[in-house]
């Protein structure tokens, strides 16, 4: 399973079944070629793979009040 999380409200964005993954390994490729890749990826144990992406809640706050953003990260 391919499971979507937002990295800042740790909420879960959905979930897609490996045979799925085709669609959507091309958008994987092209994050771990970017250098923050690992950030945004994670391999569990049990083979499947966790998406960091940002929720359309966070994704306001963040451009509404960007100290808050900066604040986020220096606490994780
Ligand atoms: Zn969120």
């Amino acid at each position: 399973m391919i499971h979507y999380h937002c990295r800042h409200c740790e909420i879960e964005l959905g979930t897609l079944p490996l045979k799925l993954a085709k669609k959507v390994l091309p958008f994987i490729t092209k994050i771990e070629d970017e250098e923050e890749g690992e950030r945004f990826l994670t391999y569990e144990e049990d083979g499947s793979l966790t998406v960091h992406t940002i929720c359309e809640q966070c994704e306001q706050t963040l451009q509404q009040s960007p100290h808050y953003y900066v604040l986020e990260k220096w606490l994780q």
